[in-house]
């Protein structure tokens, strides 16, 4: 692709340095941001294309990576004299839990996206984490895209709750982790969580589970999942993000809702994940082919009952 050209899937989110410490280690200034594990992930399943800021201090051999994983950039924009947006988590022992240590907006306070004209026309939208207002933004540019899913986190439903409940209706599926969900609807049973966000309006609740797994909720539609078995995890930043990408990834390519492609895209979506959680960052993620994606698919789905 060249810019010129309609992606399958327009990204946008976080593009980060992520500062990250788990049990398994620490490292600063990873590459990082919800919209980098998208759009690397998805770009293995369908044409995308990313929209997001970095700042000056971005190295090049950040870039080169969504490069080498096809993703085009013609909705990047970089801003010489601004600083990339800067995250830094901890995980708990047993990380299903992280404890956010600071969240540097730096380019993204000003960030006003402008989507090349020909992403207008993309059949399929992944809202990444970031704020409501600036998804709101992108949603805005979009002629009719066939398929929108929407990403968020504690901190927009803490800060900026208005902003997230007047994106919540306008989009497909929402994909919120079991915390957040408690948090957004105030129910205890995620069943009845998803329920009320089906009552925001969109058609699909895709709630995640960490290492319990997921499920999906639709008006007449259930199905759930388990995780990947991982006996050694690195690091979990970025399993939610890729996860997103397994979903619109395979709703882009199959260019429709059916059962049959839900159940694919949650098969896609856990299996894509769990390469993110192997290794640091998106050290394992980027080096991911078709065929260690198929040969995933294969060894899970030997052992779903
Ligand atoms: P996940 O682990 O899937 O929830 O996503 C982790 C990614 O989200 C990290 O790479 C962070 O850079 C990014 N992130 C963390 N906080 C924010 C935020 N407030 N807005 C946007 N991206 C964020």
């Amino acid at each position: 692709m060249n810019g010129t050209e309609t992606p399958d899937v327009v990204v946008v989110g976080s593009i980060a340095f992520d500062s990250i410490e788990t049990p398994a280690g620490k490292r600063p200034k990873l590459m990082g941001g919800s919209a980098s594990y998208t759009a690397t992930a998805c770009a293995l399943l369908a044409r995308t294309g990313l929209v997001g800021v970095v700042g000056g201090d971005f190295p090049e051999a950040y870039l080169d990576v969504f490069r080498g994983a096809g993703v085009d950039l013609a909705g990047l924009e970089r801003v010489a004299d601004g600083k990339t947006f800067h995250w830094d988590g901890t995980y708990d022992a047993d990380m299903n839990n992280r404890t956010t240590n600071c969240t540097e907006l730096n380019v993204f306070a000003d960030f006003d996206p402008v989507l090349p004209e020909a992403y207008r026309k993309s059949p399929c939208l992944c809202l990444g984490n970031i704020a409501p207002a600036l998804q709101a933004k992108v949603l805005d540019q979009m002629e009719a895209p066939r398929f929108t899913l929407l990403d968020t986190m504690n901190l927009w439903i803490d800060q900026t709750r208005d902003d997230l409940m007047k994106v919540i209706p306008r989009v497909d599926m929402l994909i919120i982790n079991e915390h957040e969900t408690r948090e957004l609807t105030g129910k205890d049973s995620l069943l009845r969580g998803a329920r009320d966000i089906l009552a925001m309006g969109p058609r699909y609740a895709l709630v995640k589970k960490g290492e319990h797994g997921a499920f999906l909720m639709g008006r007449d539609f259930y199905a759930a999942i388990p995780a990947w078995p991982l006996e050694r995890l690195a690091d979990p930043t970025g399993a939610g993000d890729t996860f997103s990408a397994g979903i619109v990834g395979t709703v882009a390519a199959a260019g429709n809702l059916d059962a049959a492609t839900l159940k694919q895209a949650l098969v896609n979506a856990t299996c894509l994940a769990s390469f993110t959680c192997e290794a640091f960052g998106i050290e394992r993620l980027k080096d991911v082919t078709k065929a260690d994606l198929a040969a995933r698919e294969a060894a899970f789905r030997a052992i779903l009952p």
